[in-house]
């Protein structure tokens, strides 16, 4: 019979599988933390004021406390610095295929991925057959004089804020989901909102945006630059059961395996939410394996 590397896997050190390895070792389990980023952390890297997590003013303070943490769980945390590819649970057992094309095996796992910035191609309201730059990393001085905005995410009030001299216009093509968040930015007279059903980018600059409006009408916007502003989707690994909205939510899973953090659920996306679930999630396991209900 194959040995375990340890008896839980966890993969993904956000919040949800630090407090997941930090909660396992607190019931005597042992874990592998896996994650591609050199210290555990996740997107607490990128939150630099942390208002709603007490104790700590930004993320990366937290993050440098829970790496802190893990390192003196006595050996029962190893941080492992890969990326997965893959899941896989049977009867027995739980594999993890690394990147390299090596596996770790378990007892059971925890799928704690996070989310990710969406690109085009990932969304099914758009048609495309390339990539555009988010609209975070773009510059007013690089645009052309044209430019469509895909998708209404709060980022595009970030941009115009910090551009507030900026004459640049935009249209602003947005799913109906996102209308409540371009309300906040719906007085600014530099944008041309849109609300769509679908879109189509065909050339290469200039483009040719097709766009069939919420209201049934069809329209084509000639634009030099185009840019993407969707918001976040889940970050699915193969293997992991995936419900209608994207997320992975962990009563659908293998007995083997929990979701936890911000994967798991599209609802209470925060700091705090994901570490409670990341810890719900290692002592779910522990008494499963215990009662052998698996
Ligand atoms: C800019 C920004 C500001 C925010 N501000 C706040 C705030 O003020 N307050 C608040 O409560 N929340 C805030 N959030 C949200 C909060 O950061 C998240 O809700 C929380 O970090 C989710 O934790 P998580 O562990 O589920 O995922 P994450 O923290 O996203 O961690 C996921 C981890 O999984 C890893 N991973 C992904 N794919 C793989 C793979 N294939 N193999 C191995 N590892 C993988 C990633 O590298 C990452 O380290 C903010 C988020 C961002 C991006």
């Amino acid at each position: 019979m194959t040995r375990p590397d340890a008896q839980l896997l966890i993969i993904g050190a956000g919040p949800a599988g630090c407090l997941a390895a930090a909660t396992a070792s607190s019931v005597g389990m042992t874990s592998l933390l896996i994650d591609p980023a050199p210290a555990p952390g996740g997107s607490l890297w990128q939150i630099g004021h942390l208002a709603n997590w007490p104790g700590f003013q930004d993320g990366p303070s937290y993050a440098r406390a829970l790496g802190a943490h893990l390192a003196g769980l006595n050996g029962h945390c190893s941080y492992v610095q890969a990326q997965v590819v893959k899941i896989e649970a049977n009867e027995d057992l739980v594999r993890a295929t690394l990147a390299d094309g090596t596996s770790l095996v378990g007892e059971a796992l925890i799928a704690a991925t996070g989310v990710h910035t969406a690109k085009a191609a990932e969304v099914s309201w758009i048609t495309c057959t390339q990539d555009f730059a988010q609209i975070t990393d773009v510059s007013p001085a690089a645009l052309g004089v044209r430019t469509v905005v895909l998708g209404g995410d709060r980022p595009l009030g970030t941009w115009l804020r910090t551009h507030r001299d900026a004459d640049r216009k935009l249209t602003v093509c947005h799913p109906m989901r996102d209308a409540y968040k371009v309300d906040e930015v719906r007085s600014d007279a530099r944008l041309r909102l849109v609300p769509v059903r679908a879109v189509s980018v065909t050339g290469t600059g200039p483009f040719g945006v097709d766009v069939l409006r919420a209201d049934g009408a069809r329209e084509t916007v000639e634009a030099d630059s185009v840019l993407t502003n969707i918001g976040t989707v889940p970050t699915v690994l193969p293997g992991l059961a995936v419900g209608e909205d994207g997320f992975c939510p962990p009563a659908a899973q293998h007995p083997r395996v929990v979701t936890a953090g911000d994967l798991s659920a599209r609802d209470g996306q925060r700091v705090s939410t994901a570490a409670g679930r990341g810890a719900e999630a290692a002592l779910t396991l522990y008494y499963r394996l215990r009662r052998q209900a698996v």
